[in-house]
């Protein structure tokens, strides 16, 4: 989970449960499984909340995610492009909404209301909209007050060129908290190293990481958990530098937090992107962040996007924690995925699947490290089509 993030997951929901807004008849999910870099999504929202200083106050009751979904747009000046119609009510108060996804032409306008509020919450107001050279761009919009009312987003023609596909990765609805300042940071604690494996490791600086915002605070590893970004799944490793910055921009900007909330992203050509010092407070689990590593995988392994992981991604992911439960004396049984800690479907249904073979390769220090020891299964998986869901 778009950083985030990571969606919360509900068991064995009644469909119903399920949705946010009904799917307007002119939406069509977008299947990445035969549009693969084209769709993806996201949501990199990490139902983060750390435990103590560092990002602490600044964002979150995490919430929850509606589905990715396309829509056509078809230039008409000043007029609504689309309307998703108002939502259901979402289970637990907001007052942020974080839209994030690809918006290919910049004239594109989003604005959100929730019609049943009175004041200004109740009025279409524009969404701050943040887009990157590529198309990717993340919009936020904060409300009055926190409630559970329904919610309305649309988009308007500001200056459309030509026709193309707006693709909506994600929605968060989370409450923003207190904003940063709100908790003193605990002083900065002396440099942390990071030894690289045998896998490929790419330094913050070489993907140029914006420094964190504020000093981190320094924590012990004793466990370690796995994440998708439920974001784009790139297609080749300029897109993948690309991709990491805008997770760390949507985390810092539009989150609110310090920094990117994982220590760590894997790409899926298996590059290993250098994310927050191991050894500091990350923001990546809701309330069980100390001592907590933080792995995530560039993508959504989860329905409907439905990426599957590269073997060398997977490869890469077990060569990494490998060398972080080595160096820290960390058990593997004390790896899990997010969805063990939290509720949530991160790291998504296909990717889960992997997970008993990956700590198997991680019990047998000598097997499961060279090429080809991981594959690329196609597993199937059940989209829920018509509608868009809670995540
Ligand atoms: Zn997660």
């Amino acid at each position: 989970m778009l950083a985030a993030a990571c969606p919360p997951r509900r068991k064995k929901p009644p469909e119903a449960a399920w949705a946010f807004w009904p799917m307007p008849p002119d939406g069509r999910f977008v299947n990445l499984r035969r549009m693969r870099g084209l769709l993806a999504l996201l949501l990199f929202a990490l139902p983060a909340a750390p435990a103590r200083a560092g990002d602490v106050g600044e964002t979150l009751f995490y919430r929850g995610q509606a589905a990715a979904f396309s829509r056509d747009i078809v230039p008409a000046p000043g007029r609504v492009i689309f309307d998703t119609g108002l939502s259901d009510a979402p289970a637990e108060p907001y007052d942020a909404m974080l839209v994030q996804g690809v918006m290919p032409d910049a004239g594109v306008r989003l604005e959100a209301a929730r019609p049943d509020a009175a004041g200004p919450d109740g009025e279409w107001r524009p969404l701050e909209i943040r887009r990157f050279d590529d198309g990717r761009f993340w919009g936020r919009l904060r409300f009055a007050r926190a409630s559970r009312e329904p919610i309305r987003l649309r988009a308007l023609d500001g200056g459309v060129s030509s026709g193309h596909v707006l693709e909506i990765y994600g929605i968060e609805l989370f409450i923003a908290g207190s904003g940063p300042g709100a908790q003193t940071a605990a002083p900065p604690g002396p440099p942390v190293a990071i030894s690289s494996g045998v896998y490929a490791l790419v330094r913050r600086a070489e993907w140029g990481a914006a420094a964190a915002t504020r000093p981190y605070s320094r924590h012990s590893p004793v466990k370690l958990t796995m994440h998708h970004t439920a974001g784009r799944l790139p297609a080749d490793f300029a897109e993948s530098v690309r991709e990491m910055r805008f997770v760390q921009d949507y985390h810092i900007h539009g989150r609110g937090w310090i920094d990117v909330g994982y220590h760590f992203v894997i790409s899926p050509d298996g590059h290993v992107f250098e994310g927050r010092p191991e050894g500091v407070l990350g923001a990546h689990v809701l309330n069980d962040n100390d001592g907590n590593v933080g792995i995530s995988f560039m993508g959504n392994f989860h329905p409907p996007v439905s990426n599957h992981p590269s073997a060398a991604a997977l490869e890469a992911f077990v060569a990494l924690s490998r060398r972080v439960l080595g160096d820290y004396k960390i058990p593997v049984k004390a790896l899990a995925a997010h969805r063990d800690r939290g509720d949530t479907s991160c790291p998504g249904d296909i990717l889960y699947q992997r997970l008993p073979e990956l700590k198997a390769a991680l019990e047998r220090p000598l097997l499961g490290l060279g090429a080809g020891s991981m594959d690329e299964r196609d597993i199937p998986v059940q989209a829920r089509p018509g509608r868009w869901a809670w995540d």
